[in-house]
């Protein structure tokens, strides 16, 4: 039985990541969102530059100029596809995971299995529940939706013993899955910034995305503090802020 368990209570906080950790950040810090505020960049079409963003709040139009617009929107930004920056480092989805919440399922640590052509891991999240996500190549992602639930608890047959813990256990939440494109994009471009998921994404399985997309805020934030501060022209400052998340990216996205 090859079996890794990593027990830390920074991976036991891996588990509320995608959600919890969403909600936590958006109460503390608010989006856009929050505010009510749902928009697009608009500019001058004709050199590409973004002048601010128009969209809708409390179903009036909102108009705002802004020296530069920051795309922190996510992997669907709206930012992205409207300035389309350059892509690179692209890789098409190479796993799908399936996860939910389970009560009675006793954890106290972060599990994690790794068989052929399959993987899982456990591990203990809010509420007394536990999150499993069990994943798959992407090749068998057209034949195995076709029964989401019956090949998630086939994987774990692959582990008796995890398997009768997964039959003592009761599902808490409906199945949600998923599986990401990597790709990184050039992060600035006249009047515009992209930061995160925004301008930069990976598998999720490397359980990442939130730390990166941190740095990145902080990266660009330093940047765009040197440009309006007059240190560094924008195309400079902006320059260091790519090269530096590629650096630091790059050997974890291979
Ligand atoms: C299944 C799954 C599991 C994951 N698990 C982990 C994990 O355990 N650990 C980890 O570190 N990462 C994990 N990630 C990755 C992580 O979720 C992302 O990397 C991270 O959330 C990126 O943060 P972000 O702020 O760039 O984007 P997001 O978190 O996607 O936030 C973008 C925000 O922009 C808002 N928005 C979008 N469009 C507009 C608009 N037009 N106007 C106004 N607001 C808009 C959205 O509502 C959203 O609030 C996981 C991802 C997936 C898919």
């Amino acid at each position: 039985m090859s079996v890794a368990t990593a027990k830390s209570r920074g991976a036991r906080r891996f588990a509320n990541l995608a959600e919890t950790t969403h909600a936590l950040l958006r109460r503390k810090l608010g989006t856009s969102r929050d505010a009510g505020v749902v928009g697009r960049p608009h500019g001058d079409t004709r050199d590409g530059r973004v002048s601010g963003i128009r969209g809708h709040a409390d179903g009036k139009t909102v108009s705002e100029s802004a020296r530069v617009v920051i795309g922190a929107d996510g992997r669907h930004s709206l930012v992205a596809k409207s300035v389309r920056p350059a892509q690179y480092h692209e890789k098409p989805p190479v796993q799908v995971s399936y996860y939910s919440y389970f009560s009675d399922l006793p954890s106290d640590a972060f599990e994690v299995y790794i068989r052929p052509h399959r993987g899982w891991a456990a591990m203990p999240t809010h509420d007394g529940l536990t999150l499993v996500i069990a994943g798959w190549p992407i090749a068998e992602f057209d034949q195995n939706r076709k029964d989401i639930e019956g090949n998630y608890f086939k994987v774990f047959d692959l582990l008796p013993a995890f398997a009768r813990r997964m039959a003592r256990a009761k599902r808490e939440a409906r199945f949600a899955g998923t599986s990401v494109p990597g790709y990184f994009r050039k992060p600035f471009g006249p009047g515009w910034a992209l930061v995160g998921d925004a301008g930069y994404n990976k598998d999720f399985i490397t359980g990442m995305g939130i730390l990166d997309a941190f740095r990145d805020a902080e990266l660009c934030t330093s940047a765009l503090d040197a440009t309006f501060s007059g240190r560094s022209p924008f195309e400079e400052a902006m320059l260091i802020y790519q090269r530096t998340r590629d650096e630091q990216a790059l050997p974890m996205y291979e």
